[in-house]
């Protein structure tokens, strides 16, 4: 069984943020006459909320000015990337809405590229070959208050470091014996200016290139270069890159370029209670506090969607919070609300009941099934419908019943009526309890007359609860979910993973659920009435059926007394 994504409409984000202002800007005055963006990621894990983000805005740009979006993977680390990341990108981007057409790319397949021009700037006394170590490197580098202190290979011959680089890239040395540098600026007041690291020896087989390359280019080398070769006309990237800008700038200007783009940077998007870094949701995978990196309770793109959350409703959320340069903590609930919102108008309604209770109809008769007509859209006039079985034999949930009900407890009580969803009014006449003291069955009296939810006499009962035949019911587990974090801001937190709630995930055996859920073609999240919104979840099988809740149908839905 498969989830697949709903088939909706893209919508469009045409709403005004400053990147948008900035491209219509350069097109009105011919710096540009189409546009080209891309999604970078580096396939090191898998997608998550924030990265939506980025796609959303790079995709709906190109889309909306004509231009193009390129996927490009920036796969410069050999030791963290993997297959299985690059398959997971793919499939997550394009079940967000989005298309990349044939504009695929890899920064490794400009690794030949890349290294001549690292060779140009040897050439051009622009770069030398430093055996300082990463330690020491990073000593000299100085401090914001400090100025750096060059090192003491920096002056190098042109030749001395072409065949140094040339040894570099044929693998004659070690590991992190030595690196390429950018000969830039030591005491510049941007520490990214004094002499960046523009490529280092990694003897570790890529998953393109395999063993054909030892030294690998940093992001800063790589990227802007990157964006030239594909013509990326705007390169937007997350905030913490500005100061990377006037090296982008400086390595643009300083080699010989089939184009100039140029780097734009927005604030990413922060959730409360989560987390949003690859390295730490990479943690939670590795030490087993979910079950993968597509586990219901993560913030990546396949969690969500195997959750149950639209597709639509996530672009949905983005467009809402906008684009901009100010760093900020979104709440959660702003998400779950686009979530609510969509499937209220889209997802089925059905009934299922979580924790069962046996209700006998004393005088329904033995053996006799009834098919009863249900709405599966109540909010939409020209909703479609269904049969529900009917019989002697239900189940109600347990907690629409009170032996003693307080005072605003209108559902089933001792002596009370009340109305059975689609089906009849009931009255409870008698409690069954078991050795134990415990509530085995309800036994109950139906009102023939009340078929389809009203009394000819028009008697009114308070309470309206949901139920299934207990003969056609189907047996299903079912996953409860709440936030991972207990905290609001967990990523701020050093010890983040003792910070997991522990009641994150409540699974509920022995479930009944109506029987048109047992079809496998049930792909989108459907209501169960009066609970929440669930959807099938992709472990589930014929013979074990398992729904995750997406989401509860309201923001913190108190108990009904
Ligand atoms: P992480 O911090 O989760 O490891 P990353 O930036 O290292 O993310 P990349 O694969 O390099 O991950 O990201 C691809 C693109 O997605 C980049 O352009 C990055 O700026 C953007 N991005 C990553 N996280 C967010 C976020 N929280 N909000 C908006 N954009 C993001
Ligand atoms: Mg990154």
């Amino acid at each position: 069984m498969s989830l697949k994504s709903q088939p909706d409409e893209i919508i469009e984000d045409k709403s005004p943020n400053f990147i948008r202002s900035i491209i219509t800007e350069d097109i009105r005055e011919g710096r540009h006459s189409s546009i080209t963006t891309r999604f970078p990621p580096e396939p090191n894990g898998y997608l998550h909320i924030g990265h939506a983000k980025s796609i959303c805005l790079n995709f709906n740009l190109a889309q909306d000015f004509e231009g193009k979006c390129h996927l490009r993977f920036d796969d410069t680390n050999p030791i963290k990337e993997e297959q299985e990341f690059i398959d997971a990108i793919r499939e997550d981007v394009t079940w967000l809405g989005f298309n990349w057409g044939i504009h695929e790319f890899f920064t490794s397949d400009y690794f030949e590229k890349l290294y001549l021009w690292a060779e140009d700037l040897i050439i051009a006394e622009k770069a030398y070959v430093d055996d300082l170590s990463a330690d020491e490197i990073r000593e000299y580098r100085g401090t914001l208050t400090e100025p750096g202190r060059k090192s003491p290979y920096r002056n190098r011959s042109i030749e001395e470091n072409l065949e140094l680089f040339r040894n570099m890239q044929s693998g004659k040395f070690k590991n992190g014996a030595k690196v390429l540098r950018a000969k830039i600026n030591m005491s510049s007041g941007n520490l990214n200016l004094r002499d960046p690291v523009l490529y280092r020896i990694l003897h570790s087989e890529h998953p393109r290139t395999g063993s054909q390359w030892c030294i690998y280019p940093t992001y800063d080398f790589a990227h802007g270069q990157s964006d030239a070769i594909e013509r990326i006309t705007h390169s937007i990237c997350t905030l913490e890159f500005e100061d990377h800008r006037p090296l982008y700038d400086w390595l643009v200007d300083n080699i010989q370029l089939p184009s100039k783009p140029k780097q734009f940077e927005f604030s990413r998007l922060n959730l409360t209670h989560t987390i949003l870094s690859k390295r730490q949701l990479k943690r939670l995978v590795s030490e087993g506090l979910v079950s993968g990196w597509d586990d219901p309770r993560m913030p990546t793109i396949s969690g969500y969607r195997r959750r149950g959350y639209p597709a639509y409703a996530i672009r949905d959320f983005i467009n809402r919070i906008g684009v901009s340069k100010s760093n900020s903590i979104v709440e959660i609930q702003s998400l779950e609300a686009c979530v609510r919102e969509y499937l209220n108008q889209k997802a089925l309604r059905r009934m299922a009941v979580l924790r069962p209770i046996k209700v006998i109809i004393d005088n329904y008769p033995q053996n006799q099934v009834e098919e009863l007509r249900a709405i599966d859209k109540p909010n939409d006039p020209n909703s479609s419908t269904r049969m529900i079985p009917f019989g002697r034999e239900l189940y109600i949930e347990r907690e629409d019943f009170l032996e003693e009900p307080t005072k605003k407890f209108f559902r089933l009580a001792p002596g009370r009526e009340v109305r059975l969803r689609f089906a009849y009014f009931i009255t409870c006449q008698k409690i069954i309890k078991d050795s134990n003291g415990e509530i085995k069955e309800l036994r109950c009296t139906y009102d023939p007359e009340t078929k389809g939810g009203n009394a000819p006499d028009g008697r009114k009962v308070k309470g309206t609860i949901h139920w299934v035949s207990a003969e056609h019911a189907i047996e299903a587990e079912i996953h409860q979910y709440d936030y991972l974090f207990k905290s609001e801001n967990p990523s701020e937190n050093e010890n983040f993973l003792d910070d997991v709630n522990p009641n994150s995930l409540k699974k509920l055996l022995g479930c009944k659920l109506e029987p048109c859920l047992k079809d496998s073609a049930i792909s989108a999240t459907v209501q169960f009435e009066r609970l929440g919104y669930y959807c099938l979840d992709k472990a589930a099988t014929a013979d074990h059926i398992i729904f995750n809740q997406t989401i509860g149908l309201r923001e913190n839905m108190k108990k009904k007394t």
